[in-house]
């Protein structure tokens, strides 16, 4: 029988061998991989990579073999975890599916779901959306209206959804819905999986300040959603919503590692853009003094990020500090973004044109996007909420909302 040691040294066999060397740098803007039946590859290396690792089912190696993952132990895949670490790898494919609603069909799925919908995840082939906020239903979600009526062998959905990322490109939604109106708000929310080319589902994309924009307000018109696609029981979704947001709050702030563009150093660029020591004046000291603890901020969330994962391996209940690292990592990018574009001063105030470099007119529309974060999986303000009453048990305050 094979040893961790084994595993290990197999393992980064492997990576070395099957990791494209264009795929183990920081990940350029643009250049995420998305799942899904038309799944795009900008480069023949993303395309390796993405078909190696879903053929050795590394998209999700620690889900049992037989839905289609890699069957790994905690420990080996923690073992995995840190070899594609020390290599750098990028993921080879994101995947909201297999981060948020896989889990939770494991945990509270059918046998028949688990065996239905988890191999095609698991392979990549589904890309999914999350259509959880609605027009009045953002921090306080359990106030959503979207209605899924019982006509037999299937229910009929009506309502629509709002800040759906990717609704247009989406091939399924894991959704929120409200099956029972007569019961107090938690009680009457059901969990279903739905294909978007169903008829009746119309997704219109949304403009943002920043320019590029992923957000969808979608529309259900008499939707048919076969009674199949419930997970759970029915009326107590409420239960699984809390079990996938907090999924969300770890990919969040993992999802944060990667996707945000790379090339922003901050170092660096303070070097490039503050004047030599020598000619700085008071306030480009001060500059540079704010440039430096921001870094060492984001050594320290670096260092917790690694611990949180070797407390979660240890089967550690980590579900508070999940929260918490939600709201540190999006606010301490927000915080990056505001020290780089004071750095580069007037440079970042281009759009576009001649005038900027290619880096000044990203970082000015990173900057944008970074506010984003802060509100994404849930706004930093309900995260405090949420770390007030489940991490520092504080009595309630007066908003008695469950925030998302
Ligand atoms: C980049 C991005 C991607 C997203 N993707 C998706 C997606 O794919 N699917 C999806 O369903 N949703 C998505 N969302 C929506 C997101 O979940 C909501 O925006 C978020 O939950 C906040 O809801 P809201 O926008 O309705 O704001 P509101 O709930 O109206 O909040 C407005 C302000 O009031 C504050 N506030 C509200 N309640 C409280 C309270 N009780 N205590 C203190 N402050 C409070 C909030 O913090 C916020 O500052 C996304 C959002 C972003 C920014």
């Amino acid at each position: 029988m094979s040893t961790l040691e084994d595993f290990r040294r197999e393992t980064r066999a492997w990576l070395e061998a099957n990791c494209p060397a264009s795929m183990r740098t920081g990940m350029p803007d643009g250049e995420l991989v998305w799942g899904g039946r038309t799944v795009e590859f900008k480069t023949e290396d993303q395309r390796l990579w993405f078909e190696r690792m879903r053929d050795k089912g590394w998209f999700c190696p620690d889900w049992p073999a037989e839905y289609g993952g890699g069957g790994l132990t905690p420990e080996q895949n923690a073992v995995l975890e840190s070899e594609l670490r020390r290599l750098r790898c990028r993921p080879p494919q994101i995947n909201l599916g297999i981060w948020m609603l896989g889990p939770v069909i494991l945990e509270f799925g059918s046998e028949e779901q688990k065996r239905e919908l988890l191999p095609p995840m698991a392979r990549g082939e589904i890309r999914w959306c999350q259509g959880f906020s609605e027009p009045n239903a953002g921090s306080d979600l359990a106030s959503l209206k979207t209605s899924a009526v019982d006509a037999g062998d299937h229910f009929v959905v009506n309502g629509t959804k709002i800040w759906t990322s990717y609704g247009d490109k989406s091939d399924w939604m894991y959704m929120l819905v409200r099956t029972n109106p007569d019961v107090p708000k938690q009680q009457g929310i059901s969990l279903l999986v739905v294909d978007m080319s169903s008829p009746g589902i119309e997704a219109r994309p949304i403009d943002l300040i920043s320019g590029k924009s992923s957000f969808c307000q979608v529309f259900f018109d008499n939707v048919k959603v076969p009674k199949r696609q419930l997970i759970g029981p029915l009326n107590g979704g409420w239960t699984l919503a809390k079990a996938l947001l907090q999924h969300e709050r770890r990919a969040m702030s993992k999802f944060g590692e990667f996707s945000l563009p790379t090339h922003f150093d901050l170092l660096s660029i303070a070097g490039t853009y503050l004047p030599a020591q020598a000619a700085s004046s008071p306030a480009d000291v001060a500059l540079r003094q704010r440039a430096y603890a921001m870094a060492m901020d984001e050594m320290a969330y670096s260092l917790t990020a690694q611990r949180m994962g070797e407390e979660a391996r240890a089967r550690r209940n980590v579900s508070g500090l999940m929260s918490i690292m939600k709201l540190v990592h999006s606010e301490q990018e927000k915080d990056k973004f505001e020290v780089l574009v004071d750095v580069l001063g007037h440079r970042a105030l281009g759009w576009e044109g001649d005038a900027f470099e290619p880096q000044e007119l990203a970082l000015t529309k990173a900057w944008l996007g970074s506010f984003a974060q802060t509100i994404a999986g849930g706004s930093s303000e309900v995260q405090l909420n949420v770390i007030a009453k489940r991490v520092l048990e504080l009595p309630e305050g007066n908003s008695g909302k469950q925030g998302k």
